[in-house]
């Protein structure tokens, strides 16, 4: 880990901080884990190449493990409120550019932006609005974009089935733009207006959320 840019380096290792880790890992990323528990990292240290423990609320502690040499970390600590801040502040102090934590109410996130977090991510939160939207109409995914626009996956509606995007004048009439549709056992490609949308295939749709919800409510 001798050059730091793209190096993360992640404090608690969680469900949530393991996944991250995992995922950062297999994305080519080299990630330093650090968590206060020994079993913990015991426990992790099989799948994971950099693991250290260390109480990440102690700037000192965090220093010498090299933390401040990172340009990217996130506070994956949720439930001890109290760690999570002050983990959060330690990097702050370390001077390190880019920080996420994760928040699991909207004080604690309010209070992380406040000590100088500069991305707050709500894991519990935004995996309920997201599942909540899967189980209603024809969604199958949803993901927010920001507070006004989504991406949802969905099926063709019955009244589309067997136009073009054009014919059907999706735009137009639903105000959302199909980005890709993926025929029954094939991949998604890119949709363009000649692209005929057929009972079965599942399609990506964007567009402002109400109309995007609309649109995956139709029949
Ligand atoms: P998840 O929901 O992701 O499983 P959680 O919200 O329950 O996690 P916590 O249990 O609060 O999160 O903490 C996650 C990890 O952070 C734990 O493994 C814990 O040992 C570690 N941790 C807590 N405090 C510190 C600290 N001061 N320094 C380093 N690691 C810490």
């Amino acid at each position: 880990m001798a050059n730091r840019k793209d190096d993360i380096l992640l404090i608690g290792l969680g469900r949530f901080g393991q996944a991250l880790a995992q995922t950062l890992t297999g994305l080519g990323h080299d990630v330093l884990a650090i968590d206060s528990d020994p079993k913990v990292c015991q426990a992790c240290s099989g799948d994971l190449a950099h693991v250290v423990t260390a109480d990440a609320t102690s700037p000192e502690a965090l220093r010498q493990v090299g933390a401040d040499q990172f340009r990217s970390a996130v506070v994956a600590i949720g439930n001890d409120i109290q760690a999570s801040i002050m983990a959060t502040f330690s990097l702050v102090d370390l001077g390190i550019p880019r920080i996420w934590a994760k928040a699991i109410t909207s004080q604690h996130g309010a209070i992380l932006q406040r000590v100088g977090a500069h991305r707050v991510v709500f894991p519990e939160r935004d995996m309920g609005v997201r599942v909540a939207h899967t189980m209603i109409g024809r969604t199958i995914d949803y993901v927010e974009l920001d507070d006004e626009f989504v991406l949802i996956e969905t099926t063709v509606p019955r009244e589309l089935a067997g136009k073009s995007i054009a014919a059907a004048q999706v735009r137009q009439r639903f105000e959302v733009t199909v980005l890709c549709v993926k025929r029954p056992g094939g991949k998604f490609t890119y949709a363009t207006q000649d692209t005929v949308l057929n009972l079965g295939d599942l399609v990506v749709v964007f567009g402002a959320t109400r109309k995007a919800e609309a649109f995956a409510a139709l029949l």
